[in-house]
């Protein structure tokens, strides 16, 4: 008789997914006290979103009452930066290529409809970073890594350069056991961060974070604290830079939708400022860049490249 999960996992392999793992649907209790503990203090700063739905997050019965299992995969991105150039603006290497959501929604669709062929009975929920799924604690929950420090998932083989992808299920599958957590007495991460963002091992006050400012927030943002994006425009990876777990272990990608572009190394700060809409949508053609808009991004660059640009317009 064949092993549902092992097959679930080898199909997956198949589609390209770097890791997969099981864990069974069960109300995320503990997950939940710190949600709603990190919302409470407002470290979700401006992202109203994270506080609908809060219980949808942490009970995946509200999603699928006769849910059985999470289906946890996950997809290295990994290339190194080949340019170390201080005078163009930085973008995060999960935006180098294209944009993760439609790559990983793509694949998992792929996956379900094979386990459907089996299983024709069986109801699948897909998720990729944008409904009301805890992905990291799934994924720690089946095996795939452990929360590092700085709050993303680690892992011994890939570091931190993964996505996640979600299927929560009504089919019963043989269940991973969480990893064990090898952040140790490190506390580089929260060392290196310009704008104490990890207020504690483990707690993300993203509303500090420069990836909230230049992702997520919409607005001026204080000279003092954009000072200290070290001309990060899109993202930031200097926590996830300075992790011994990426620095010498983590494995290359060999997805192609995930090679570097053009763009992947930086982009000179003029080009983005001079450029049209046209030419923005050329150049980041698919990229999760895209939902930022040239606007957002120009207003990205004016706040790190400030003093030149000030001076540009006396
Ligand atoms: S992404 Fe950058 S700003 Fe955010 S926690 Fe990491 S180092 Fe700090
Ligand atoms: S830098 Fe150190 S503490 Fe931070 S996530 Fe990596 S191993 Fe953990």
């Amino acid at each position: 008789m064949s092993n549902l999960s092992e097959d679930i996992r080898t199909l997956g392999t198949e589609l390209g997914f770097s890791m997969i793992g099981f864990a069974k649907a069960e109300p995320l209790i503990q997950e939940g006290v710190q949600l709603q503990d990190w919302l409470v203090r407002k470290y979700n700063g401006t992202m109203n979103w994270l506080e609908k739905n809060e219980k949808e997050r942490t009970n995946p019965f509200l999603i699928m009452p006769n849910a059985k299992s999470v289906i946890v995969c996950a997809i290295n991105y990994h290339h190194p930066e080949t340019s170390k150039c201080h005078t163009i603006g930085k973008i995060s290497k999960y935006a180098w290529a294209e944009d993760y959501h439609t790559v990983i929604k793509g694949k998992l669709k792929e996956l379900w409809n094979l386990i459907a062929s089996r299983k024709p009975d069986a109801n699948g929920f897909i998720e990729v970073d944008s409904g009301p799924v805890m992905e990291k604690a799934w994924a720690q929950r089946a095996g795939i890594g452990w929360q590092g420090k700085h709050s993303i998932l680690l892992n011994q083989e890939y570091g931190s350069w993964f996505f996640l992808g979600i299927i929560i299920t009504d089919i019963e599958l043989q269940y991973n056991s969480p990893v064990e957590n090898m952040c140790g007495t490190c506390m580089l991460c929260i060392d290196a961060c310009p704008t104490n963002a990890i207020v504690a091992p483990y707690v993300l006050n993203a509303s500090n974070c420069i990836s909230y400012f230049t992702i997520e927030y919409r607005g001026e943002v204080d000279k003092e604290v954009s000072n200290k994006f070290d001309n990060w425009i899109f993202g930031c990876d200097i926590c996830q830079n300075v992790c011994p777990w990426n620095q010498k272990k983590a494995k290359i990608s060999n997805a192609p939708e995930f090679m570097p572009r053009e763009y992947s190394n930086g982009v000179e700060f003029e080009k983005i400022l001079s450029m049209n809409e046209a030419e923005f949508n050329l150049l980041f053609n698919n990229s999760s860049i895209k939902r930022r808009k040239l606007e957002g991004l120009q207003e990205n660059v004016k706040n790190v490249y400030h003093k030149k640009y000030e001076k540009r317009n006396l």
